[in-house]
């Protein structure tokens, strides 16, 4: 909708003033922000004198920029202001962190899983989301879940989680988010992405495509800071692409996919020392760390380093990136043999791409992608409107 009326123009001014603070992560200034919007410094500050009014956003004296000119004006997320509770329910563990604005993650707790069954990890993702929503009590703006599995949308039902064992679980009834919070729950792999895209390496990039493995391999095709969710939210499970040359059989029943060459079982398998999927993990760490010295396992890295770049060609081929990033797994078999996925992306890449293959690095945020995304996709909603935003939290001062 164009603005037309003075309230629906200063509403629209609130929401680019509030989204670019927010975006600088509390690196911002009143020149910048009438830079950015194209505006006067007099029409930047009246949208920040409203901002703050609101509760969202503080003032502040400037450091110094050495430039000659009138001085500027420091902006910074309001301390007191919103915070999104994010929660992530992983393999391992239920982790969890408060959010605010400017999208920095706060401390996070993390409660160990002894057992997948579903009403247990709910039940600590229970505890964990209630002891935050206690915590930030007013200032909550909402909840956002990061979950490793493909979730179908928009109902957040999961669909699959394989290495949780999960089919059809129905996560949001379990965990008794209160009426009226907003809420959202996502695929682990989409919102991490997301966080790289926004806060990484692909800030201000059109198009990042964003690889993780751990035992399996997913991703997410970020196209100007959205995540490409597909019609169901099912999109991304790059790991099953027919890419893999063996014919190995598949976890998911099919044959030939990629993951089945490149991801952590398939590194302990190349190495001849078939593993468990929950011994993976660590049967590929010490492969990765013993390549240096140890002929097999630099042998067993280089089969899957191939596999990774001649997969990652088909995928430029397929989206032109401007970015591609790795995580978790996939990153550690970059690090430990980046010429070996570079040329093997090479020669699976068109003619048109070589010489010119966009840059492969690792993910700017380890393994807390999930939570940063998280708070990053629900705050992409709560920025659309300040005025709520600010009534619901009761952040003014
Ligand atoms: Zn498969």
């Amino acid at each position: 909708m164009i603005p037309s009326t003075a309230a629906e123009l200063r509403r629209a001014g609130l929401v680019r003033a509030l989204r670019a603070v927010h975006a600088a992560g509390g690196q911002h200034t009143r020149a910048r922000l009438a830079r950015e919007l194209s505006c006067t410094r007099a029409t930047a500050a009246a949208l920040v004198a409203d901002l703050a009014e609101l509760g969202l956003v503080a003032e502040g004296a400037a450091a110094p920029s050495g430039r000659r000119g009138r001085p500027t004006t420091a902006l910074t997320p309001a301390p007191g202001g919103p915070v999104v509770v994010v929660l992530e329910i992983a393999v391992d563990a239920v982790r969890d962190a408060a959010v605010g604005l400017g999208g920095r993650l706060g401390e996070i707790r993390a409660a160990p899983l002894a057992s997948h069954e579903p009403d247990r990890v709910l039940g600590l993702a229970r505890a964990a989301l209630h002891e935050r929503l206690r915590a930030a009590g007013r200032r909550c703006a909402g909840v956002a879940i990061s979950m490793y599995g493909i979730v179908e949308q928009p109902t957040g039902v999961v669909a699959s989680a394989p290495n949780l064992g999960w089919d059809d679980v129905d996560v949001l009834p379990h965990l008794g988010v209160p009426a009226g919070l907003p809420v959202l729950v996502d695929n682990v792999a989409h919102l991490s992405a997301l966080a790289d895209a926004r806060r990484g390496r692909g800030r201000g990039l059109g198009c990042v495509l964003y690889l993780h493995a751990a035992v399996g391999l997913g991703g997410a095709l970020v196209l100007d800071g959205s995540p490409l969710r597909g019609r169901r939210g099912f999109a991304g499970e790059y790991g099953h692409l027919p890419l893999g040359e063996h014919g190995l059989p598949c976890r998911c029943g099919a044959r030939g996919c990629w993951e089945t060459e490149v991801d952590q079982l398939a590194l302990a398998r190349a190495a001849g020392r078939e593993t468990p999927p929950h011994a993976a993990a660590a049967t590929a760490t010490a492969l990765l760390a013993g390549a240096a010295t140890d002929p097999q396992a630099r042998r067993a890295v280089h089969d899957v380093a191939r596999g990774l770049g001649r997969g990652i060609g088909a995928l430029v081929n397929a989206h032109d990136p401007d970015l591609v990033v790795l995580a978790g797994h996939a990153a550690a078999v970059h690090a430990a043999a980046p010429d070996v996925v570079h040329d093997a992306a090479g020669h699976a890449a068109l003619r048109v791409h070589r010489g010119a293959l966009p840059p492969i690095v690792p993910t700017a945020f380890g393994e807390d992608g999930g939570l940063v995304g998280a708070a990053e996709s629900l705050f992409d909603r709560l920025l659309e409107d300040p005025i709520a935003l600010a009534a619901s939290t009761e952040a003014r001062s």
